[in-house]
């Protein structure tokens, strides 16, 4: 049984994975206007991949005959100091988000709703990627320090970055 608390949370957990999107388009923008378009590719990625997690929610909400409530997202930051400063930015939110799906997944085992349980261990593996993909960067970014030369050659390597066919998949599905 699909209860109103789970469709509730994850109406506000659809939320919060398009502003993570929104988040990742504007820093898509900072390095773009920065001329890293490997940061920039990197970012873009990131903001698909977000918007497929927007609809794993979307399709599960539908198919468990809930409702889909869309909500205001937020403005995001526009103004970053550094490539550091954005990859810092990027691995607490994502830790936040890592909170707010383990509170999700207490509160599916709470109502005893296996289903959204199944979901959700997808989405908790998932988050134990995200952290490793920003928190890599980060402390390659710490190495790098002021070096121009080593930053382009960063810039190089994440520019390789592939969107998951799943979710490119998710995106053009819906
Ligand atoms: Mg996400």
């Amino acid at each position: 049984m699909f209860s109103k608390k789970v469709q509730d949370a994850m109406n506000d957990q659809i939320q919060r994975e398009l502003e993570s999107a929104h988040i990742y388009l504007s820093m898509a923008a900072y390095f773009d206007s920065e001329n890293l378009p490997g940061f920039a590719h990197w970012m873009n990625v990131q903001f698909h991949e977000e918007q497929a997690h927007a609809f794993k929610f979307y399709n599960f909400v539908n198919d468990r005959g809930g409702q889909v409530v869309l909500q205001a997202i937020g403005q995001p930051p526009v103004k970053f100091q550094s490539p550091l400063a954005v990859f810092e930015k990027a691995l607490a939110h994502e830790e936040k988000i890592t909170g707010h799906i383990n509170d999700l997944y207490a509160l599916a085992t709470e109502e005893n709703d296996f289903a959204s349980q199944s979901l959700l261990q997808w989405f908790i593996d998932e988050q134990v990627e995200e952290e490793k993909n920003a928190g890599d960067i980060v402390d390659t970014l710490k190495k790098v320090g002021d070096n121009y030369q080593a930053l382009l050659m960063i810039d190089r390597e994440l520019s390789q970055r592939q969107l998951p066919a799943e979710a490119g998949n998710d995106a053009a599905a819906s």
